[in-house]
């Protein structure tokens, strides 16, 4: 539970986050199922969806991921392998397209985390 007053620091917070736990107290899980998130904190009382649409900023937080790991990766690649296109593609198109499926729960716990931080819920 936050402390009177203040809620937990953003390390804290963004460490549940990473763990999938409530970002406000840390005590439950956001998705008691793999893909099923819970609608509120059993313990805290915090709403995981606040408004319709709400997690429209995770889908930009995991095209953000995917799209830096995608090309940092290429460039990576490049630098240190000098691969070909083709066979850059070959790798990271099979990437790009699995990766935001597994990552999708980390963007919703992080938007969820973000948010909290910066409009923490009365
Ligand atoms: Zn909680």
């Amino acid at each position: 539970m936050p402390s009177a007053g203040r809620g937990p620091g953003a390390a804290r917070v963004l460490g549940r986050a990473l763990r999938l736990r409530c970002p406000r107290c840390g005590a439950t899980p956001l998705f008691p199922r793999r893909f099923s998130m819970a609608r509120r904190c059993a313990l805290c009382g915090l709403r995981f969806e606040r408004a319709p649409g709400y997690f429209v900023g995770a889908i930009y937080i995991n095209y953000a991921v995917t799209v830096g790991l995608a090309v940092g990766g290429y460039l990576l690649l490049w630098s240190l392998t000098g691969l070909s296109t083709a066979a850059q593609l070959a790798l990271w198109v099979p990437v790009v397209a699995l990766f935001p499926l597994w990552f999708f729960r980390y963007s919703r716990s992080l938007w969820l985390a973000v948010e909290l931080l910066v409009n923490p819920e009365p």
